[in-house]
């Protein structure tokens, strides 16, 4: 037996903030990982780059371990260094167009365990 609509409502609620701004006027601004989506709440650890993109703890783990075969040229560019995709050895594709390189990855990785040490 299967109640198909009733527990769908909650997955689906919009993630853009307009209709839950009501309930979040008394809170800080919420940060969300440009990767995953993930608000800052919901990680251990955001790291903000230029231009307010956002990477979470939890995508730069899984990210150093991605995929390093050779991409498809595609003229991006790194929203956090702003170097070209030819110019670094892998860049990860994010939500609404936040692109992350391997570089960028490592960096924020030293970041994360630099902090951890505290
Ligand atoms: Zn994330
Ligand atoms: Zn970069």
């Amino acid at each position: 037996m299967q109640y198909p609509c009733i527990f769908n409502i909650q997955a689906t609620q919009s993630q853009t903030g307009e209709t839950n701004s009501m309930m979040r006027k008394s809170r800080r601004q919420i940060y969300i990982c440009s990767f995953c989506g993930k608000q800052q709440d919901q990680v251990q650890r955001l790291i903000a780059g230029p231009g307010g993109v956002y990477v979470c703890g939890e995508c730069i783990a899984a990210l150093s371990t991605g995929p390093e075969e050779p991409q498809e040229e595609r003229g991006l560019r790194c929203s956090f260094c702003g170097k070209k995709q030819r110019q670094v050895q892998h860049l990860t594709v994010g939500l609404n167009g936040v692109n992350i390189c391997s570089e960028c990855i490592s960096l924020c990785q030293e970041i994360i365990a630099e902090q951890q040490r505290h």
